[in-house]
């Protein structure tokens, strides 16, 4: 009934979203705030009519509006269904075995592999140092037929600092592409996206899931060269034509109009983690200096997962991931200071 490629997929195991009772999420890295007010507004003027017709396969107003707030064309820029999409059709155009193995860190966001095995591309990881930091010029020793990797890093938070990425791709080969995965990078981190005028191999993804508080409207973009931007056209129109539908597309054009309160609410999480990260650390934690909205942290003698059961048990989710290096931590987002505050709480109380 079924096809070969089916029985070989490992699928990528996403966050829990349990329906079951309310727990305070701390396990997904959402944003604790609501959406730009104007999202409310223009959903409440919304004229359903709009619903009938398909919408612009193209995303125009949405990448004119994406291309101004980055300085660049509206061809260098892709609009996709969240960047998890943007990721995958990025796997797909660019990298390829016939041309070597894809490189990216050993410890990461998990889904890269699962790409690399649902389009048959062979994949080699770098080690990171000691204080889980990552050397790009590992990857340039490498080679492979490409990189990927997300900056700042998941789930350690850490950051690579742009004069990196600038030497990573003043050395890496011109002709196969970096994809640098910015998901976090309003929490602190320096963008590479000024520089892809300079470097026509560099593709930046990005998503408005996490600081634009919309992960449930499945937006994300990509910022690169119009060589690139086409060919993931290319993928687009092979697969679905409409990954960014009406909605998605409106309330994202609505919420770059919001930039002041974007900031506030942003700069909100970046004081909440900070406060949270010193007092995690009063309390004996060992937490990795993070530049995004989570925090990656360990206490000495507890095992992640006993931490994440114990948490769930008093109703609050944090991540662990049962994987080689990182089996000791638990992902902890950031939410709002009193969520913050009862977890501390809680975590005095347990260990
Ligand atoms: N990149 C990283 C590093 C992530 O952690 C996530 C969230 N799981 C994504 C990309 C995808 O986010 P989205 O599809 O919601 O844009």
């Amino acid at each position: 009934m079924f096809s070969e490629r089916l029985k070989s997929l490992v699928p990528y195991t996403p966050g829990e979203q349990p329906q079951d009772r309310k727990y305070l999420k701390l396990n997904t890295n959402e944003n604790p705030y609501p959406p730009s007010p104007r999202v409310r507004d223009v959903l409440q003027d919304l004229d359903i009519e709009r619903l009938r017709l398909y919408p612009d396969p193209m995303s125009t107003r949405l990448r004119e509006k994406l291309a101004v707030k980055w300085g660049l064309k509206q061809d260098q820029v892709f609009v996709s269904n969240g960047s998890d999409e943007a990721l995958s059709f990025c796997f797909y155009a660019f990298f390829g075995s016939e041309r070597g193995k894809v490189l990216f860190p050993e410890v990461t966001y998990s889904f890269f592999p699962v790409y690399c095995s649902f389009y048959g591309i062979q994949y080699e990881t770098v080690p990171l140092n000691d204080d889980f930091t990552l050397d790009v010029g590992r990857f340039v020793e490498k080679g492979g037929c490409g990189v990927i990797f997300p900056n700042p890093n998941a789930p350690t938070g850490i950051e690579v600092p742009l004069g990196k990425v600038i030497s990573l791709l003043e050395n890496y080969p011109a002709d196969r592409v970096v994809v640098i995965d910015e998901a976090y990078i309003d929490f602190g981190g320096e963008t590479a996206a000024c520089l892809i005028d300079k470097f026509p191999n560099l593709a930046v993804v990005r998503t408005f899931s996490k600081s634009m508080s919309l992960a449930g409207l499945r937006l994300g973009f990509v910022l690169a060269h119009e060589k690139l931007v086409s060919a993931l056209f290319t993928v687009k129109d092979s697969f679905n034509s409409y990954p960014a539908d009406t909605l998605a597309q409106l309330i994202g054009e609505t919420a770059l109009s919001d930039e002041g309160y974007y900031r506030a609410i942003t700069h909100e999480i970046i004081a909440t983690r900070d406060g949270f990260a010193r007092k995690l650390a009063e309390l004996g934690w060992h937490i990795l200096p993070s530049k995004s909205n989570f925090v990656f942290a360990r206490k000495r003698g507890v095992e992640g997962r006993e931490v994440y059961l114990r948490l769930k048990d008093r109703g609050i989710l944090v991540r662990h991931f049962d994987l080689d290096k990182i089996r000791e931590f638990v992902r902890i987002t950031i939410g709002k200071k009193k969520d913050m505050d009862r977890l501390l709480d809680e975590i005095r109380a347990l260990f």
